[in-house]
């Protein structure tokens, strides 16, 4: 897809804060420091409209991306930083629960991997639950320019087996860096939209 137009329409943490239901979203999920933001940037073709940091778990709000006037890109706040307290892992459930309950308009919730690790029990959970509410199951496997070709095979057959992806062509390998795959997965978000 092209990007004529894109836009950090909408920062929110609760849901009345929310913009209206009315284009298809696309929410991506992962760990802290998973390369989300990057994601985000490599997508719109952007350097940095969303904020990259090498400091993990800064983010905590829901950042709605407007494209197009067709469709939203929306980055959810990571998980599983090791040192996050009691208190602000209840936040994070709380802000992510409310929003993949109240959303009907959510074409799919990626799962962004780092390529390079095992997935971890999160992960697996997330998975899991995107699988049983009905979503495709599209895991991104990101920095996969830090990998050989042989640890790249290893890599995916790990996170297949982990996260028991039903088929291949699930699980994209793709870099920030190389831009590898950015257009494949517009191409798969694409068809997700107007299916
Ligand atoms: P977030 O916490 O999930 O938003 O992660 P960021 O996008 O801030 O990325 C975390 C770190 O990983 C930063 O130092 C990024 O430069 C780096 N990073 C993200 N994506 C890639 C990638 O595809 N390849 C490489 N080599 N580094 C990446």
């Amino acid at each position: 897809m092209k990007i004529r137009q894109c836009e950090l329409e909408k920062v929110a943490v609760k849901k009345e804060q929310y913009p209206p239901a009315d284009l298809p979203e696309f929410a991506f999920c992962g760990r802290s420091n998973v390369g989300k933001s990057s994601f985000t940037n490599a997508m719109l073709g952007r350097k940095n409209l969303a904020r990259t940091s090498g400091k993990p778990g800064k983010t905590r709000t829901i950042n709605f991306y407007r494209i197009n006037d067709a469709l939203r890109l929306v980055d959810l706040p990571g998980y599983g930083y090791a040192v996050a307290s009691k208190k602000e892992q209840d936040a994070w459930a709380k802000t992510i629960n409310e929003y993949l309950e109240s959303r009907d308009n959510l074409a799919e919730l990626i799962l962004l991997v780092d390529m390079r690790h095992e997935p971890t029990a999160k992960d697996k959970e997330m998975y899991a639950w995107i699988l049983e509410n009905g979503f495709a199951g599209l895991v991104v496997a990101t920095k996969a320019d830090k990998l050989s070709k042989n640890q790249r095979h290893k890599a995916f057959a790990t996170i297949k087996k982990a996260l028991n992806v039903p088929y291949d062509d699930l699980i994209v390998p793709y870099s920030a860096v190389t831009k590898e795959n950015v257009d494949v997965l517009w191409e798969i978000l694409d068809d997700m939209a107007a299916y």
